[in-house]
């Protein structure tokens, strides 16, 4: 990033103290790590306030911004200021500066209620093997603190910036929009998960088409499986243009491992992995996509070139990531997290496979007033063995006379050390994050 001082103050309406730096290239929020000649900004929470820890680093920065309480702290500091009236929407103002100077970038925002992270690596991974410079989210940062944090660190020089956008509450949407003001922007899928700060599936399907509210002149959007249907069923309009992937030429066909894509007369096959329907899925999204941000960007490429960039793909750590087991078992780690469309799609996954089928499945989590149908829902019949974890999953368990209940991921850990599994199983691991079953997985890979 590079943003003059006076970039940097129209972005925020700010107020100098001490002084204007000439430039800032990059702006860090957390004291801790910081390297000499950032700016740093102050955030608050509700435990924390990042004005207190300014001091640290004041020696070391080019710029401090702070609000008007916090900068009262700071008037024995020697280095330049900025005051703002609120540091986060400061944070968010300053990286839309930065991303309106990306003039030579396609900037593509994904959301949705699942699938973002997956869809951002297929897309990343195959971009990059197609030879694009591209630049991504990393790790989850994807909120209004990641969010402009991921835009900042996008270089000039990238050809495609892959921008993740999560929210957790009513009208942060649409302020991620407005920040990204996305050339391309793709709602993944949507479900209720995570829907108790939104107002129900209403508002969830709300809140999420808020994504395409600032779209920029000229771009376009794409609509994931069920995304379509789900907007008109909500009477949330489609946006002009918008692409159904339901309703486009690219087709998918996958039988076992083998995804079949067609595409008018070009054809190509992936072989995945894992027999997963929703990888196939993503993959089919990711194609269709890279297809046209590579027209757009005036490369041509066939939908050949474009399955074997996807097929070395690997899943992101926790997503469904195949490990070798003790004893030869085969274990499926998808302990990243769930909600009850990926907690389903794990279970497909597993049913289709040879062998013994056993799954470990933990609560989902922030499923509000739907959470028992939501848990005992599930439909586990074609799988042999069932181990279940937490409060939540007592409703399936309650269904489900020969599975084994444990009300946490030590107790399931324990128990599981114990089983015999060998080279004819297969062990699914999953649920949400505050379930940590990664223990389970620990003790299923490596004995401890
Ligand atoms: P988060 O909001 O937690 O960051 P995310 O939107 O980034 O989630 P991923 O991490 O890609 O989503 O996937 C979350 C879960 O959903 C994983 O278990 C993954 O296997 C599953 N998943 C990914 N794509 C799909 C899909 N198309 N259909 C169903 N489940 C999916
Ligand atoms: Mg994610």
């Amino acid at each position: 990033m590079y943003l003059t001082g006076a970039d940097l103050q129209r972005a925020t309406a700010g107020q100098w103290l001490g002084g204007m730096p000439d430039a800032v290239t990059q702006v860090v929020t957390d004291t801790r790590g910081f390297t000499a000649g950032s700016a740093f900004l102050a955030l608050r929470g509700p435990h924390y306030d990042g004005h207190l820890f300014a001091g640290q680093i004041a020696e070391r920065a080019s710029l401090l911004i702070g609000d008007h309480e916090g900068i009262k702290r700071w008037s024995e500091l020697s280095c330049p200021q900025l005051q703002v009236n609120n540091t986060l929407q400061a944070l968010g103002d300053i990286a839309h500066a930065w991303r309106m100077q990306l003039a030579n970038t396609t900037v593509v925002a994904i959301s949705g209620s699942y699938g973002k992270t997956s869809l951002r690596s297929l897309l990343q991974h195959g971009l990059s093997a197609l030879g694009m410079h591209v630049a991504a989210t990393t790790g989850n940062l994807n909120n209004l603190v990641g969010v402009p944090k991921t835009l900042m660190a996008v270089p000039k020089e990238a050809g495609i910036a892959l921008i993740e956008c999560g929210i957790s509450e009513c009208g942060e949407m649409v302020r991620l929009s407005a920040m990204v003001q996305p050339d391309v922007a793709v709602l993944t899928g949507i479900t209720a998960a995570h829907g108790e700060g939104l107002g129900g599936m209403a508002g969830v399907v709300r809140e999420k088409s808020a994504l395409f509210d600032h779209l920029n002149e000229g771009g376009w959007c794409m609509l994931g499986e069920g995304v379509g249907s789900c907007l008109d069923q909500y009477g949330v309009a489609r946006p002009a243009g918008a692409i159904d992937i339901e309703q486009q030429p690219l087709q998918w066909q996958l039988e076992g491992k083998k995804l079949r894509l067609d595409h008018g007369t070009e054809h190509a096959t992936i072989e995945l992995q894992l027999p997963a329907r929703h990888w196939a899925a993503n993959m089919t999204l990711a194609a269709s996509l890279i297809l046209r941000l590579m027209a757009n960007r005036g490369v041509a490429v066939s939908l050949a070139e474009v399955a074997g960039a996807l097929a070395s793909w690997q899943p992101e750590p926790g997503r469904m990531q195949i490990c070798t087991g003790i004893e030869g078992c085969t274990v499926l780690d998808d302990c990243y997290n769930a909600n009850p469309v990926s907690m389903q799609a794990a279970i497909n996954t597993l049913a289709v496979m040879q062998g013994n089928r056993v799954a470990v499945l933990g609560d989902m989590a922030e499923l509000g007033a739907a959470s028992d149908a939501a848990h005992a829902g599930l439909d586990v019949s074609e799988i042999d063995q069932l181990y279940l974890v937490g409060a939540k999953m007592e409703a399936l368990a309650i269904r489900s006379p020969k599975a084994r209940w444990y009300p946490d991921s030590r107790a399931a850990a324990a128990s599981l050390s114990r089983e015999n599994f060998g080279p004819t199983d297969t062990v699914l691991v999953k649920g949400s994050r505050s379930m940590t079953l990664e223990a389970v997985v620990n003790v299923l890979c490596s004995g401890g």
